[in-house]
Formats: structure tokens, C-alpha cells, sequence
């Protein structure tokens, strides 16, 4: 099929991602003469204009620390870094602003819910239950709580797949469950878990549940009220938002219950030496100046993703990663890792013969960014019996072009190691 008529083929979606493309000033860039096909949006996104314009914006014209100052700029600043709160919460359909506590990113979300709201509530035996799918972000912390407290982790296995087994994940949740935490969309995968399934299960049991949005929020409608979760975490720098700067989305009735883990400026109602009164969330687990300029640039980041329209984002990259899994599917050699029927985002496949770091040094010489590695899912990557894989993954301004330059990057890697 002719690239026009492979274009012409895809659904049309309203969206245009050559349009997209041209708001991002480093897709501009030319690599080694040819145009830079970025595969790698899981890892971290690029940014728009309109991103590095808000920051540029706050250090040029009125940044000041926040909440303390009754002088102009703090003020501004101020209101600015509200403003995005604001803008999150809509982005997530949150019921109430003080829901939303800025954070460092995913990880930090992750952590501060590990500490503030499970360990307290841990006894020695009680159980947190996670998918075989997860992030390291989304292991690590508990095991640490396996240490400290006497918990256990519980994995609920996946399919060949590599989807969610509702019925395992169903004999997992049990009354010594005191968390569900769970990966919205597999940053190794792409699959799309059946969140609304498993929050039925939990609600059942009456356990709280956290999700890791980290590469949810990039590509699909969120609705935290719809989802009925009890956290919902992600990171800006995977929304086309700057690094450095995240969200937890907590219920205010757990927010409000919850005691900080980290102490220090901002959080605080009173301090004396005999003792401390915490602020109300969100301020309370805000300790010191934030990262002012970044949640600034996150709020425009959300901006821009709601101009584009997310519905409309969601439907392009729907169709655009389909192509791409067929597409890759025929290369000689090639082995997807995974075959979940939802799907956002993302792509793993080896290549029989060659290493992953390999394939992607040699699709870098054709100026192709993809990722190869364990994608920090070790314990994913021993369920498939490989070590690492390529990943190739999708942000709005990626379009048949470079679904097309894979391919052909791939088939001449295919080339050099013999594969037909
Ligand atoms: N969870 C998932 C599914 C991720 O993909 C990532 C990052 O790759 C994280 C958590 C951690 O995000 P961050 O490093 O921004 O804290």
C-alpha cells in the first residue's frame, strides 16, 4: 500500500498530527539529514510551544515563591500555580481542587500514598495487590513496606497476552487486602487494563484502590469520579508538561485523614516546640517552595492537550498504534511481546538474533528514537523470557510517517542480521 493510501485508509479523527507536530520546536530538529522520527513518548514526551511559553513566561515576568508573599509577583505567581492546580482538576474531572497535591511525579505519588495512607493502616501479614504488568514505581515502594511493616505482596498474573486475569486478580483481593494498586496502561505493553472491572472487585471487598496513570493520562479521557478510584497518580513530564513536577489525585475524605511523610515550610497551620498543626490537604503534603514554574507549565500543557481535543488525541493514536502492530508484526524476525486487544501507546517486540540495544542503535543511525531495555518491568520481562525489548512508543504529533520509517529502518536492521 502507497503511504497516501494507507493515510487515506485510517479513520479520520478530526486531528491532525502534522499540525500537532509544527507546536513542537525540537521535532523541528533534522538528524544525520533526515527528519527525527520520535518513538519514545513513554519514556518522556516532547513539549509544545505552549509549555515552554508558560514557563518562559513565569521566570520572565513574574515569578516569585508562592502562598507566602503579599507582594505583587507572589501574588501573581501565586495565582498562576492555583490556576493549574485548577486545570488538573478538570483534566482528571476531580470533584474539588484540594484534591490534587502537586508532587515530583509518578514515583513520588506512589510513595507518598506507600507512607501517609497504607502503612499506617498495615499490620504484619496484611496484603497490597498489584498486576504482573507493573512499573518498578509500582513494586518497589511496597516491597519497602514488606520490609518495614510485615506486609506481603500479591501479584495478579497476566495472560500471554499480556492482560490482566480478572479472575486471578478476583481470588487475589482478600480481607487481608488493604490496597489495590494498579497500572492503568503497561508502559512495556501498551495494554489497557480493565480498570472499571477491577474496582468493581475491590469495591465489592471494600479495598481502596490506587492507579498508576503515569501512561494513561497522555492518552486517554480521564473521569476519577467515573473510575471511582480512591488515588489516581501521574507524571507532567509524560503529558507534554515539563519534569520534575506530578500529580496525586486522592480523595479529600483520605487526603484530610492522612498524615504527611515529609515535614518542613508550607504545610503547617502552627509550629511551636511542643508540637505542630498540619495544614488541610492539599498544602499538607506540599512541603517547601514546589516546583512553581513546572506546575505552571503542566497547567499549559493540559491546556493544549484539551485545545487539541483528548477524544480526538485518543481515536488518532487508537488507530495510529494498530498500524503500527501490524505493520511491525510483518517485519522478518520480529516478535511482539504481548498481544492485548486494548491497547495505548506503546509497542515491545525483539528481533530473532539480534539485541535489543542493537536495533536501536542502528534505527538511531536512521534517526529513529526508540527504547530498548527492561522498561523497569524486570519482573515483565522474566514472565516473557527476554531480558530487554525495543519499545516503540506514540505521542499525538506521530502520524503514518513514522510508523512507516520504523518499518523500513527495521526491515534494513532485519537486512544486516541475515533475516528474510
Ligand atoms: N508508572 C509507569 C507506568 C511509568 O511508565 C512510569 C515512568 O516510566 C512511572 C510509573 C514512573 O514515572 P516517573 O518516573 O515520572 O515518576
Amino acid at each position: 500500500m502507497t503511504e497516501s493510501a494507507e493515510k487515506i485508509q485510517r479513520p479520520r479523527t478530526g486531528f491532525d498530527p502534522q499540525q500537532a507536530r509544527a507546536d513542537f520546536p525540537v521535532l523541528q530538529r533534522r538528524l544525520q539529514g533526515q527528519r527525527l522520527v520520535y518513538l519514545d513518548s513513554a519514556a518522556s514526551a516532547q513539549k509544545p510551544h505552549a509549555v515552554i511559553d508558560a514557563e518562559l513566561d513565569c521566570y520572565r515576568g513574574y515569578y516569585a515563591n508562592v502562598h507566602r508573599g503579599v507582594h505583587t509577583l507572589s501574588q501573581e505567581s501565586t495565582s498562576a500555580f492555583e490556576q493549574a492546580r485548577e486545570q488538573v482538576r478538570g483534566f482528571l474531572n476531580a470533584a474539588d481542587a484540594r484534591e490534587i497535591v502537586f508532587v515530583r511525579g509518578t514515583t513520588e505519588a506512589i510513595n507518598l500514598v506507600a507512607h501517609s495512607f497504607v502503612a499506617p493502616r498495615l499490620q504484619p501479614g496484611d496484603e497490597i495487590v498489584i498486576s504482573h504488568l507493573e512499573h518498578h514505581s509500582n513494586i518497589v515502594p511496597w516491597q519497602l513496606l514488606e520490609q518495614r511493616c510485615g506486609a506481603r505482596l500479591r501479584v495478579i498474573p497476566i495472560t500471554d497476552a499480556g492482560e490482566i486475569d480478572l479472575d486471578a486478580a478476583a481470588a487475589a483481593l482478600g480481607e487481608r487486602t488493604r490496597l489495590l494498586s494498579i497500572g492503568h496502561v503497561s508502559n512495556t505493553l501498551g495494554t489497557i487494563n480493565p480498570i472499571a472491572e477491577l474496582v468493581a472487585l475491590a469495591r465489592q471487598r471494600e479495598i481502596p484502590i490506587l492507579v498508576d496513570g503515569a501512561q494513561a493520562a497522555p492518552h486517554l479521557p480521564l473521569d476519577v469520579q467515573a473510575l471511582d478510584v480512591d488515588f489516581y497518580a501521574f507524571s507532567g513530564h509524560k503529558v507534554y508538561g515539563p519534569s520534575g513536577i506530578g500529580v496525586l489525585y486522592g480523595r479529600y475524605a483520605h487526603l484530610s485523614e492522612m498524615v504527611p511523610y515529609q515535614g518542613g515550610g508550607d504545610m503547617i497551620r502552627k509550629v511551636s516546640f511542643a508540637g505542630t498543626e498540619f495544614a488541610d490537604p492539599p498544602a499538607r503534603f506540599e512541603a517547601g517552595t514546589p516546583h512553581i514554574a513546572g506546575a505552571i507549565g503542566l497547567g499549559a500543557a493540559l491546556r493544549y492537550l484539551e485545545v487539541q481535543g483528548r477524544e480526538q488525541i485518543a481515536a488518532h493514536e487508537c488507530a495510529l498504534i494498530e498500524e503500527a502492530v501490524q505493520a511491525v508484526a510483518g517485519v522478518p524476525g520480529v516478535r511482539l511481546i504481548g498481544t492485548p486487544k486494548a491497547r495505548a501507546g506503546a509497542l515491545s517486540f525483539i528481533m530473532e538474533g539480534a539485541h535489543p540495544h542493537d536495533i536501536a542503535m542502528l534505527l538511531d543511525e536512521q534517526a529513529i528514537a526508540v527504547r530498548a531495555g527492561h522498561h523497569c518491568t524486570q519482573p515483565l520481562m522474566e514472565r516473557y523470557g527476554v531480558t530487554a525489548t525495543v519499545r516503540a512508543s506514540l505521542g499525538l504529533y506521530n502520524d503514518s510517517d513514522d510508523v512507516e520509517a520504523l518499518v523500513t529502518g527495521l526491515r534494513k536492521v532485519a537486512g544486516i542480521f541475515g533475516l528474510r
